[in-house]
């Protein structure tokens, strides 16, 4: 089968072929025919430190993808070939206290799709039965293929009450637009997008965003005005990454506020915690998606019209792969799907 393999511990990805994986026993294989890059494919692609530490190769990289069920290894039931699937991309160790308590989403033991096993950019892809997420008929292909950063955004969003809220997302991104699409539909009342690229700030007011802020150039004060909000923020979803932006959050939020840390930062931000100390700041880091509330409550979000359509940017034929990883690199692309169909 053709695959897109890190094949050496250096830059770019080949695209090649390889044996059509085998499901073992409790696995499933499913024929992919739509897979999204992320942006962990874009430190995968470049190799740098983290991919260099974290990813043996050779390795089949991707697991952003949608497909259908393909063959069943020994001992699964209940899934039926030709079913329409996509798959949580972290598997976990199912023995640690927090799998055996329903927290499985922070196992300390985690495996990644494309990551530390074969993944999803390649005609063929085997996972566990438990990590199939079946798709409902209202979920077209290429978003069954983003439901990973999805189930981030969904994740991060859901992590404290927005009702009534106002929030300040920063990072306007593919999950920090699906994001405030999302925490316009759960209730709140000003989500606040702040970004460096006007294009993705024009798409965050598209998502439902109340206002799009240059995080350079614009007053977050001046916004809160405007909106009549006195005190701050009453939550924050850090989707950046950036350390200037976490502390643009921790100094516009109000007293008490909840403040969500989904984004990574490429080393350890200088922050002033003392004024999170002094306002009475609640932090949560994020990681991945629930297993499986948040894949729940994003199908049923998608089902009821939750539309996040407007984040991918590029549709590419498998082949055209370089081309995605390009548009990304040069900040021109949001969402990539590739078809494999
Ligand atoms: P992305 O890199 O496409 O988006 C980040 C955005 O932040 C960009 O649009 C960038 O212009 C903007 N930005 C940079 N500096 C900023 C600043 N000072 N203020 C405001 N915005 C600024 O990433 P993405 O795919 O949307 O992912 C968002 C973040 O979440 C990334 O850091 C990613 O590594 C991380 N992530 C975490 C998890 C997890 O499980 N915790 C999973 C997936 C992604
Ligand atoms: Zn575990």
């Amino acid at each position: 089968m053709r695959a897109l393999v890190k094949e050496s511990a250096a830059p770019g990805l080949t695209l090649k072929d390889v044996p059509v994986p085998v499901p073992g026993p409790g696995e499933v294989r499913i024929r992919v025919r739509k897979a999204a890059i992320c942006g962990t494919d874009m430190h995968i692609w470049r190799w740098d430190d983290w991919a260099a530490r974290t990813v043996p190769v050779p390795m089949v990289t991707g697991h952003e993808y949608m497909g259908v069920v393909d063959a069943l290894g020994e001992g699964v039931s209940g899934v039926r070939p030709g079913m329409r699937v996509s798959g949580e991309g972290h598997i976990p160790c199912g023995e640690c206290r927090n799998c055996l308590s329903g927290r499985a989403h922070i196992c300390a033991r985690t495996q990644g799709v494309g990551v530390n096993r074969p993944g999803a950019f390649a005609e063929f892809v085997v996972i566990p039965a438990a990590n199939l997420r079946p798709l409902p008929d209202a979920v077209p292909d290429e978003i069954g293929a983003i439901l990973d950063p999805l189930g981030n955004a969904v994740h991060t969003a859901l992590a404290f009450d927005v009702v009534g809220e106002d929030v300040l997302i920063t990072g306007a991104g593919p999950i920090g637009l699906m994001a405030a699409a999302v925490c316009r539909r759960a209730g709140a009342r000003h989500v606040v997008v702040s970004d460096l690229n006007d294009d993705r700030l024009a798409l965050a007011m598209r998502m439902g965003a109340t206002r799009g802020v240059r995080a350079d150039r614009d007053d977050l004060h001046a916004v809160m005005d405007e909106l009549g909000m006195r005190e701050g923020f009453d939550v924050g979803l850090e989707m950046s990454g950036a350390a200037p932006a976490l502390q643009a959050m921790i100094d516009n939020v109000i007293c008490g506020a909840k403040i969500a840390l989904l984004g990574l930062f490429s080393g350890p931000p200088r922050i002033d915690l003392n004024a999170a100390i002094f306002k009475g700041l609640t932090f949560e880091g994020i990681y991945g998606r629930k297993m499986y509330e948040t894949w729940h409550k994003m199908l049923a979000l998608l089902e009821s019209g939750l539309d996040v359509a407007p984040v991918i940017s590029h549709r590419l034929p498998f082949e055209r792969y370089a081309e995605g990883f390009a548009a990304i690199e040069s900040g021109a692309a949001c969402k990539v799907v590739l078809s494999l169909d």
